[in-house]
């Protein structure tokens, strides 16, 4: 079996089974083999490694895994790719394609069936449409994982990596820096994929921290009240976190709070840094 990164070879592919491309689904296929050599040896993939994909497309990204992880995993929601997958990774015998949404799929099952529990590295070019919850939920699963190399539009890679005071700063940032090393590998021009994006995208990987780079009493708490305070970008911390219908503190409790803090009680959410969110969790459960 020929190896599908080119424009050529998934040409052929895609007419031969008469595959229509559809939207809804995020499907822009890699044809640059640089790229994806790249990405696999950044990913630092080994014969030890089981690798989750998620959205394997034709297979194109999978072949390469295969060739490098002792095991790979990949999970597709389009059933008209599974007979393709079949035909393009019927040369591999170390893979096994599930037909499935990746947002409802059981990963941590998976690890636990296929890697006796240890962390498994993920590895995917993502449907766009999806690329936040794709990586919140891989955050903040219970699936050990040990490292997410990911493709992903331009400007969500920069978002992941942003601190207070930039307009993109917000509750994927914070996820990603309390859970992960971030590191921007690659930028990747919309020309590497069929059919071609309108925008650009960039290769991040997210080395999953052991131990978290700030303590908090209730890091769940924590995220709740990250995500109220940019619920309502334009209103202060206050409003945000007293109009919350999951969070139990009153407008008092919140102001005394932010004084401890030493803040100012009209400050707004988008100010604080990850150790803020931190400090201010454990104020307001009484845990400073
Ligand atoms: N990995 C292939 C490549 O690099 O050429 C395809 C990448 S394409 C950007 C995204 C893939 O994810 C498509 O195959 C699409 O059908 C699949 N997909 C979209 N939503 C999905 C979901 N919720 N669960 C699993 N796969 C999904």
């Amino acid at each position: 079996m020929a190896y599908l990164a080119s424009p050529r070879e998934t040409k052929a592919i895609i007419d031969s089974y008469s595959f229509n491309f559809q939207k809804k689904f995020g499907q822009n296929f890699l044809v640059d083999s640089n790229v994806l050599e790249n990405i696999i040896e950044k990913a630092g993939i080994t014969e030890d490694d089981l690798v989750l994909e998620i959205g394997p497309g034709i297979g194109t990204m999978t072949q390469y895994l295969c060739e490098h992880a002792r095991e790979v995993v990949a999970i597709e929601i389009d059933e008209t790719l599974i007979p393709i997958l079949n035909y393009t990774l019927s040369d591999y015998d170390n893979v096994e394609i599930i037909n499935d949404d990746a947002l409802k799929t059981d990963i941590e099952k998976i690890v636990k069936k296929k890697n006796g529990g240890k962390p498994i590295k993920v590895v995917a070019n993502l449907p766009y449409y999806i690329t936040t919850p794709i990586i919140m939920g891989l955050l903040e699963g219970k699936a050990p994982i040990d490292s997410i190399t990911i493709m992903v539009q331009k400007e969500v890679a920069e978002r992941m990596q942003t601190g207070p005071g930039s307009k993109d700063y917000g509750a994927l940032s914070l996820a990603v820096q309390y859970y992960a090393d971030a590191n921007i590998l690659m930028t990747v021009p919309a020309s590497c994929f069929m059919p071609r994006p309108k925008v650009d995208s960039s290769v991040i990987k997210l080395d999953i921290y052991s131990e978290p780079p700030v303590s908090v009493c209730d890091p769940e708490m924590m995220f709740k009240i990250i995500r109220a305070s940019f619920n309502q970008r334009r209103k202060t911390l206050v409003n945000g976190l007293k109009n919350a219908s999951n969070l139990p503190f009153t407008k008092e409790e919140i102001e005394e709070s932010i004084e401890k803090l030493g803040e100012d009680v009209r400050v707004r959410g988008e100010k604080l840094t990850l150790e803020q969110f931190a400090k201010l969790t454990d104020i307001l459960m009484g845990e400073d």
